[in-house]
């Protein structure tokens, strides 16, 4: 943890798809709440792998709720006077002005913590993650583990019809029948 006093900062959990950065992300949130920090968690809502909102509690007996957002400027809009911490999950799904919005958070204060995917399939960067990760104070790269030969796993391997999917398909598909795996550099394939 970063021991900046006096003054916010910015966190970055990135890597691979399965990598455990939402559960990292709600262990520091958890932890935030045990210390009885005002916390307020946002995740893309383009992440549709979970239904509705995601409740994270802790023993301490507070309860938050990460809201929905579908841009940068409604994470400034909805950061209240107060709030101590900010939690962005799926943030390379989020526009450019994220890095604004994170920056002037922690300019005035704010613990930002975000979790996002650091490569697309094609093992390019991923909206706006090459900035989030400049003007971060700490950077934690997850790796998950390959689903082919079990080394550590840092690209996200996009399957369509269980077949390794083209270079030129589009970085996002919302609603595709795609799937992903977790590979290491070595088992990841796009063809081209
Ligand atoms: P992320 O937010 O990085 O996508 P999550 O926190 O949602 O990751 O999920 C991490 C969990 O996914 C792991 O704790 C593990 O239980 C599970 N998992 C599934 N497939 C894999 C894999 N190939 N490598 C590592 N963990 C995996
Ligand atoms: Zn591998």
């Amino acid at each position: 943890l970063y021991h900046g006093d006096g003054h916010g900062w910015i966190e970055v959990i990135t890597g691979v798809m399965f990598s455990g950065k939402s559960e990292e992300l709600i262990r520091r949130v958890r932890r935030a709440l045990i210390a009885k920090r005002r916390v307020q968690v946002f995740k893309s809502a383009l992440d549709d792998r979970y239904a509705g909102v995601r409740t994270i509690s802790s023993h301490a007996g507070s309860d938050v709720e990460a809201v929905p957002v579908r841009s940068s400027r409604e994470v400034a809009e909805k950061v209240v006077p107060g709030t101590q911490v900010v939690a962005i999950d799926e943030v390379q799904f989020l526009d450019d002005g994220i890095v604004e919005v994170i920056s002037a958070l922690a300019d005035r204060g704010v613990r930002v913590i975000v979790a996002g995917i650091d490569m697309d399939f094609r093992a390019e960067a991923f909206g706006p993650m090459p900035m989030v990760l400049t003007v971060a104070e700490t950077v934690d790269k997850l790796h998950a583990i390959c689903v082919l030969c079990g080394n550590p796993a840092t690209r996200n391997q996009r399957l369509v019809n269980g077949e390794p999917a083209p270079y030129e398909g589009p970085t996002i598909q919302v609603g595709g029948h795609e799937a992903y795996e977790a590979r290491c550099r070595g088992c990841h394939d796009v063809p081209r």
